[in-house]
């Protein structure tokens, strides 16, 4: 479930400047859609709308079937798991930030998470474990390490829907494919809402978007959107 359905979405920040000018699509439930465009063309503001920071202008956003309006914002952010392009860890332990959003998870469910993350073996060379302090205080974790913890988040949390904001794209490009083949686990079976600003890292998106000038501009499989250039 968490099928998602933009209909006629409009957007502006500034009224004078609209930003999404009638915007439709679906992620349909389980499935990877990928919004992608130049910066600035309102990808994240779509994501933004969808997580509810902001209110459409006119037209709709759905989840199976119900108005995200009419949700209210905590149960529609516990269906939603989003990973940021630089996630900002708790001054806290590696378990706390691994929990966060699920804070009565046990100790066995926070390791089973990190497991499935692949980040049980990073942990295990701290001296604390899991109990090991990030930030300001405590270790500074590399951006592909912290992308990991907002990973294990995600898995522990298990939402019917993820949307991945640009989760790689401050990466360096080995990281980038740890990262991603991580994120592929993840987002198997999960309505996932990709944003992202080249076509090559949105290759297996059962949809791509293309959005440009606050409108779709094209859209397709990565082969269809290919053969058209
Ligand atoms: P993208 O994700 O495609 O790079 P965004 O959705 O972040 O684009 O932003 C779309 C446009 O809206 C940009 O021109 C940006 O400057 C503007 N914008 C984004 N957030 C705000 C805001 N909070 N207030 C005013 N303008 C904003
Ligand atoms: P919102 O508060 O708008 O619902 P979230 O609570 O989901 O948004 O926070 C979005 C991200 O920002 C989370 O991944 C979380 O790690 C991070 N975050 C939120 N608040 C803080 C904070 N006080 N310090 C550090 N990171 C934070």
């Amino acid at each position: 479930h968490g099928a998602i359905a933009f209909k006629d979405v409009h957007f502006a920040y500034d009224a004078a400047r609209p930003i999404l000018k009638g915007i439709s699509f679906e992620v349909p439930a389980g499935k990877t859609v990928a919004v992608v465009g130049p910066s600035g063309a309102g990808k994240s503001t779509l994501s933004r709308l969808l997580y509810r920071f902001y209110d459409v202008q006119r037209g709709s956003i759905t989840v199976d079937g119900q108005d995200v309006g009419d949700v209210t914002q905590k149960s529609l952010r516990a269906a939603i798991g989003m990973v940021p392009q630089d996630t900002v860890l708790f001054n806290d332990t590696i378990a706390y930030n691994i929990r966060y959003g699920r804070m009565a998870a046990s100790d066995s469910e926070v390791e089973a998470a990190a497991e499935a993350a692949q980040i049980a073996d990073f942990i295990r060379g701290l001296p604390e474990g899991y109990r090991a302090m990030v930030g300001e205080r405590g270790l500074k974790l590399s951006g592909g390490e912290k992308q990991r913890v907002a990973i294990a988040r995600t898995i522990l949390k298990a939402p019917p829907i993820l949307i991945l904001d640009e989760a790689t794209s401050a990466l360096d490009t080995k990281t980038e494919q740890e990262i991603q083949a991580a994120l592929d686990v993840v987002s198997r079976n999960r309505t996932t809402l990709v944003i992202a600003h080249r076509l090559s890292t949105v290759i297996n998106a059962d949809e791509i978007i293309v959005l440009k000038d606050g409108v779709i501009a094209e859209r397709g499989t990565h082969g269809e959107l290919i053969d058209r250039d």
